[in-house]
């Protein structure tokens, strides 16, 4: 038995319910202290006596390969198959009026002979049923073979004692010549005794006419629902907050040998998600760390109650004892009773200790004015007091101008340094592409843990693909989560990552439509409003309370000891028009009022309460925070804004769909609009015609108030040509990509102001060859 003494664990979080509830050592084991064959770093080499030197311990993330084989899951199943016949009516229509008819034609007009499919015609919401009793420990997924006329959404139900008790979730159904098959996930169905009555079936609204051709139900081997062991990480997640994590299974465990270096900690998480859970089989993992003279497993509890929702445990295990020796490290999933168990376990890493790693830290609060930051001083109602504090501390940038007034195309220029003109991502439907370079793979390419909690459903990484480079990301099901939900979730990351350098992005949706701040920042109801000008000024009440009530969830974030001496950031996507040019509480158009939005910055030594007038755009922000934490050497595009003056540059625009651009240079601003449209959601909202084109003094004019283009024709001209010319040098970059949105999500977009069009991807931004009338005033 080796004399040295055990170690004592410590865990990340002592207040965890389910911790690790033992160390065991155990004694000298098998000679595993050689490296293996291929396992050693190229500067390593073989002395006299055959020990290995110069190998370079292990420090950051491993990479995790199955301890054996994983068998390949076995196919699916058919369990039952129901098929509409004129001899037996199978289904019962619980609305809308129906047929049995021919299946529509193909895409080369042919109808498949002798198929027939239920029709369920009207516009409203259809939906059928297939009556039971239906064994449910029988099938884990259904699938029905359905048409549909457009692009829509469906959910499948499970009926019992007359109502749902399960659902398949909303899944997206896009329109094609053919049936598809539409698959919903049903993974617990395998815990409930009793048969249900029925499976009833949901179309969503602007479906048109829906037809369905079968429906079957499956059983799909669980070891099919995610990567089998070994695979390489990817995103994977409970609800809610994804992390790149891999797959154990009780089958297969999963493990790494490596030179340990000294005061070297294993950190990784774990969890087990509610589909995978099986009642009374009290899943461990252990976790042995073993060399050729010393051995410890560690055992972690994973919760297994259906009732209790699954969240990530972060755990830690020291190993002092293996300083400089090889080890094999290993995970396994020991269960009770004889079903298969999984769990996802997050890329473990070793971690050294580190006094101050460095922190940096991006904050995006989506759809925030720039005089909505009280330090700013343009309205004496706004109360930002934690940010106020936070630009006395840093650098206030008076003049930071956004890309665009989108929240995703804004967000990918902020992430990748790369303009909307180039990046072509111009709307929230269109998400970027794999193949781009962003702020977090660079962070994360330095050793940088790479963290992302956004507050709103479509800047996820399935809609939005900036989830990319980031270790963890976490978004919300639904349109909006609160600022302290995000906070919180952000500071429990922090403290599982307290020896690691980390890039932290914090997205908040506070300001944006509907401002519903909760008390005590919430406006007075108010129900005798009688005037536009009244309205206006209630809503804007009710923004100030969102930004106050995001300002004081930010404290607590700002005086966590290694945020506050970290590198901070501050800014938004955009702002927001409150009645301004008569668009009313959302951020159309390439006014000021959506472009100007606030940045901050605030670094460990940096100058104190320095106010920056010079005009510039956030899509420099990566290349800054890269410099700033010592990463100029890793390629990314712009210029750091913190370099010294800067002379002055035009700063340009690229509006929702394309529709207008806009140029800000010296005290001007122009926008051109490059296509007809109406300006905002509204009825009441104004159009704009194609190639109309408005000029400001914002030197005067802050606020966009006085449309000087008929009066200072020249300067508009000169700006026009400096904007056309701009438009007209567009890089081709690929970036651009379709995310898989149905026309009911769009519908949900639409519901918080995004009118949810598809954007032409290809072709100039401006078409210069043109005889209209405003075309002509600059000839
Ligand atoms: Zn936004
Ligand atoms: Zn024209």
């Amino acid at each position: 038995m080796d004399a040295r003494p055990p170690q004592r664990h410590r865990t990340a979080h002592p207040s965890a319910p389910f911790s690790i509830w033992a160390v065991v050592l155990v004694g000298t084991v098998c000679g595993c202290g050689d490296p293996p064959p291929g396992c050693v770093d190229a500067g390593a080499s073989t002395s006299e006596h055959g020990a290995r030197v110069n190998a370079t311990p292990k420090v950051g993330p491993l990479t995790l390969t199955a301890l054996a084989a994983p068998p390949a899951p076995e196919p699916d199943r058919i369990v039952a198959r129901f098929v509409p016949s004129r001899e037996e009516p199978l289904w019962t229509n619980v609305s809308g009026r129906c047929e049995l008819a021919a299946l529509p034609p193909d895409a080369h007009g042919v109808v498949p002979k002798g198929s027939e499919g239920l029709y369920l015609h009207g516009s409203m919401e259809k939906s059928f049923e297939i009556p039971g009793p239906i064994d449910s420990t029988t099938f884990n997924q259904v699938v029905a073979n359905v048409w549909i006329q457009s692009k829509s959404r469906m959910r499948m139900l499970l009926v019992r004692d007359g109502a749902p008790f399960q659902g398949s979730g909303q899944i997206d159904v896009s329109s094609s010549s053919l049936p598809q098959r539409i698959v919903g996930d049903f993974a617990l169905t395998r815990f409930h005794k009793r048969p249900i009555d029925a499976i009833q079936f949901k179309v969503g609204a602007h479906a048109g006419p829906v037809c369905i051709e079968s429906v079957e139900l499956l059983w799909k081997d669980v070891r099919s629902w995610f990567p089998l062991p070994g695979s390489p990480p990817e995103l994977l997640g409970v609800e809610g907050e994804e992390r790149m994590a891999s797959v154990v299974s009780d089958e297969i465990g999963v493990g790494e040998r490596f030179l340990c270096p000294e005061n070297g900690t294993l950190a990784f998480s774990c969890t087990l998600p509610e589909n995978l859970r099986f009642p009374g089989q009290a899943p461990t993992l252990v976790v042995t760390v073993r060399s050729a003279s010393y051995s410890s497993e560690t055992r972690i509890r994973l919760e297994s109650d259906l009732r209790r929702p699954a969240r990530w445990l972060d755990e830690e295990v020291p190993l002092e004892a293996w300083g400089g020796e090889w080890v094999d490290l290993s995970f396994e999933l020991k269960v009770k009773g004889p079903h298969e168990a999984f769990a996802l376990l997050e890329t473990p890493r070793i971690v050294t200790p580190a006094d101050q790693p460095p922190t940096v830290l991006l904050i995006t609060s989506d759809t925030h004015r720039a005089d909505h930051i009280g330090i700013a001083g343009a309205n004496p109602l706004v109360r930002t007091p934690n940010i106020n504090a936070l630009a006395k501390g840093g650098i206030l940038f008076e003049h930071c101008y956004s890309t665009s007034n989108i929240t995703i195309p804004s967000h990918v220029a902020i992430l990748t340094g790369r303009h909307p003109r180039d990046t072509r991502i111009v709307d929230n439907v269109t998400s970027l592409a794999r193949s781009a370079s962003t702020l977090a793979e660079a962070f994360g390419a330095n050793g940088y843990r790479t963290f992302a909690a956004v507050s709103t459903h479509h800047l996820g990484d399935a809609l939005s693909g900036l989830g990319q480079g980031f270790d963890r990301m976490a978004a919300p099901r639904a349109n909006e989560r609160s600022a302290h939900a995000t906070r919180e979730l952000a500071e429990r990351w922090l403290l599982d990552s307290q020896r690691e350098p980390v890039f932290l992005w914090l997205h908040f949706f506070d300001a944006h439509y509907p401002y519903e701040a909760p008390a005590p920042f919430d406006a007075e109801l108010r129900e005798d409003i009688a005037d536009t000008q009244e309205m206006m000024d209630y809503e804007q009440e009710r923004y100030r309370g969102e930004v106050s009530y995001l300002d004081t969830e930010l404290g607590p974030l700002l005086r966590v000891k290694r945020i506050r001496e970290g590198i901070i950031a501050l800014t938004s996507d955009h702002g927001e028009c409150l009645g301004q040019h008569s668009i009313f509480f959302e951020h159309a158009e390439l006014y000021t009022d959506t472009l100007h939005v606030p940045l901050i910055l605030s670094w460990p030594g940096c100058p104190p309460a320095v106010r920056v007038s010079e005009r510039v755009q956030n899509s420099d922000l990566g290349r800054t925070l890269l410099d700033l934490a010592g990463l100029e050497r890793e390629a990314f595009p712009g210029r750091s804004l913190v370099a010294g003056k800067r002379s002055p540059e035009p700063n340009f625009a690229i509006s929702y769909a394309g529709h207008s651009a806009s140029v800000t240079f010296d005290r001007w601003h122009l926008i051109l609009h490059l296509q007809t449209h109406s300006a905002g959601n509204g009825d009441y909202s104004p159009t704009r015609q194609r190639h109309e084109t408005e000029l400001y003094d914002i030197g005067e004019d802050h606020g966009c108030e006085v449309n000087l283009i008929d009066s200072e024709t020249a300067v508009g001209g000169r700006l026009r040509s400096l904007l056309l010319g701009w438009l007209s040098g567009a890089e081709e970059t690929d970036l651009a990509t379709d995310s898989d949105i149905s026309d009911d999500a769009l519908e949900a977009l639409r519901g918080i102001g995004y009118a949810g069009l598809k954007t032409e991807r290809s072709g100039e931004w401006a078409e210069l060859d043109c005889d209209c009338e405003w075309c002509g005033k600059f000839e």
